[in-house]
């Protein structure tokens, strides 16, 4: 239903929970936040952290606050169920491996989705050929293990191999417990937007520019095929079918 994400150098915690807040309106029956524990402070061990809750985003709020979940890099959701209840082991974000509890295994993908996956069955049918295990019953788990399948280094080329994969609409939001300074996007059938950091080389993403009232007014719409690659200081967009070093120029728009 709605997405923010970052790439900053402050917890950018608070600003993708009051994002989230201004995408409540849309309705949802969940909502969750993943952050790269490691991207603010390096002496806390490296990997994905997240909360989720079948709550209101103020008591997501307190649930952060409490797990002291906090980072420079993160991706939040509002989910509006298609494939699995509403509970919180289906919220988003997802993770390929591990709890990203406090006490438990930080995840290795993190991923949060709008739109529907329609081939998930035969991909999570191959995917569990190959070990991964499933916790959830969204049709979103496969692309955070499709992802990790592909991964060999670079999280831009391992999600532009998943999406290759799939059939349906989808705008995706992914980060990587190797890469902390990093979150890609992609978009086919459900909108995404590139929001410019106006200081500090931050960048975000949204399912609709305003999430980021009163955070940057500076605003790339992605286009149908997109993969965005944010990174502190640069941002990489890349069309459809295009190889990675062919990056597409979109223009920058003031939004009011
Ligand atoms: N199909 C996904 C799910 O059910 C995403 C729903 C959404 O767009 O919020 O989890």
């Amino acid at each position: 239903c709605g997405i923010v994400g970052a790439v900053s150098m402050r917890n950018i915690v608070p600003i993708l929970v009051q994002g989230l807040q201004r995408l409540e309106y849309r309705g949802y029956d969940s909502c969750g936040v993943a952050v790269h524990a490691s991207s603010l402070d390096a002496t806390r061990p490296a990997g994905l952290q997240r909360a989720r809750s079948t709550a209101r985003v103020a008591e997501l709020l307190e649930q952060v606050q409490t797990d002291r979940v906090d980072g420079a890099t993160g991706i939040a959701h509002t989910r509006w169920a298609t494939h699995g209840a509403p509970e919180v082991h289906n919220a988003h974000p997802h993770f390929s491996h591990g709890t990203g509890d406090a006490s438990g295994t930080p995840g290795r993908v993190a991923l949060v989705h709008n739109g529907i996956i329609e081939n998930h069955e035969e991909l999570r049918a191959a995917l569990q050929a190959r070990g991964y295990v499933f916790t959830s019953q969204t049709d979103t788990e496969v692309i955070a293990h499709l992802v990790d399948s592909h991964y060999s280094g670079d999280l831009f080329e391992a999600v532009q191999a998943a999406v290759a994969q799939l059939h349906g609409a989808y705008a995706i939001a992914v980060m990587h417990r190797d890469e902390p300074h990093r979150v890609v996007g992609a978009r086919a059938g459900s909108p995404l937007i590139l929001g410019v950091g106006t200081g500090g080389g931050e960048h975000f993403l949204a399912s609709d520019a305003m999430a980021l009232a009163g955070v940057t007014d500076q605003i790339v719409y992605l286009e149908e095929g997109d993969l965005v690659d944010l990174q502190l200081g640069r941002y990489w967009i890349v069309g459809k079918g295009r190889e990675a070093l062919t990056p597409a120029q979109r223009p920058v728009r003031t939004v009011q």
